[in-house]
């Protein structure tokens, strides 16, 4: 699915005049922050609106920002959900559907318009205008291509926060979601001067020694189900501990993801109060987006979560049954004439 020319040009009229507000999810990651920065910035640019950002939260309070995150240009801001006037305009980046905004919700009811930029196959976004490409890399993918048709350039804080969004969704250009659109894009966005190297340290490379520790204490209690699944569990304690975000966990769970023996990884994280929120993520390729909205959640083939009031021993063993019969069927062996 691809979107036509008609949709980006209604998407383009229509994003003018404020009050306008763009929301990301709950949980932030650099795709949903670092597209609503820059989509702001490029309005603010154009002359077309002075947004205001906002983060979803469980509870629609202020949301905590991840503290890599917080380090994006712009991202201070982030605006407090008690200061919000009622959009003439909303949009929603990176959000499957409206739970992903938690109780910030009650944006897409009240909204005069709402235009829905995403890449999750989900489906279900409601929205007056709908750019939904589950082809794209990343939303700021799609963002960067709303961005030029608003006559924009891609530069400054505009392509940093881009970069900062399609880096982390295609894994580093590492995983399946890495299409040529998506390096094409990298490359115009490093032309136009994004810092690489600081960048990449910011989102990934560094840490403090609390988040080391962390990442001990989640690979001594990580477990291989002999059906095909490496799991482990964290709780909101000790991600305090580490001054982690509940959103901030991608760096742990892709650790489980370097198990060879496993087709899938999952690392749990226990709230407070009881809820379990799963990050899935594929090794060899199975699909665990069924999986996650086997659960109520969602995401990507290849990446995906959910969030459950569940028994831990039970969430794991209905994954670890998914697991094992998602498995790729071994092949055949080939015939022995053509050895
Ligand atoms: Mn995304």
């Amino acid at each position: 699915m691809t979107i036509t020319t008609p949709e980006w040009e209604r998407a383009t009229a229509a994003l003018r005049g404020d009050p306008m507000v763009v929301a990301c999810h709950m949980d932030p990651d650099a795709d949903t922050l670092g597209s609503g920065l820059a989509l702001a910035e490029a309005l603010r640019r154009a002359r077309r609106a002075s947004p205001q950002v906002v983060v979803g939260s469980p509870d629609g309070e202020a949301a905590r920002l991840p503290r890599r995150l917080g380090q994006l240009p712009g991202a201070a801001q982030v605006a407090d959900p008690a200061s919000l006037r009622v959009p003439a305009t909303l949009v929603v980046v990176d959000c499957s559907g409206p739970d992903r905004l938690g109780g910030l919700s009650w944006l897409v009811d009240q909204a005069a318009q709402v235009i829905w930029i995403d890449h999750h196959r989900d489906g279900g976004a409601p929205g007056d205008v709908r750019l939904v490409d589950p082809e794209a890399a990343a939303t700021a993918e799609l963002v960067a291509e709303l961005v030029r048709r608003m006559g924009v350039r891609l530069d400054g804080a505009v392509a940093t926060n881009l970069y900062a969004g399609l880096v982390t969704d295609t894994g580093r250009f590492g995983h399946g979601s890495t299409t040529p659109a998506a390096l094409e894009l990298g490359a115009e966005l490093v032309a136009a001067g994004v810092d690489v190297v600081g960048l990449t340290r910011l989102l990934f490379a560094e840490q403090r020694f609390a988040e080391l520790r962390l990442l001990g204490a989640v690979l001594a209690e990580a477990r291989l189900d002999p059906r095909g699944l490496v799991w482990s569990v964290v709780d909101e304690a000790q991600l305090d501990e580490a001054g982690l975000a509940f959103g901030e966990t991608d760096g742990l769970v892709d650790h489980l993801r370097t198990v060879s023996e496993a087709e899938c990884a999952l690392l749990l994280k226990r709230r407070r109060s009881g809820e379990l929120k799963g990050s899935l993520r594929s090794i060899s390729g199975v699909e665990v987006r069924s999986m996650a909205a086997a659960l109520g959640g969602g995401g990507h083939d290849q990446a995906a979560g959910f969030s459950v009031t569940a028994d831990l021993d039970d969430v794991v063993e209905r994954i670890a049954q998914a697991v094992a019969a998602a498995r790729a069927p071994v092949p055949e062996a080939a015939p022995a004439a053509r050895r």
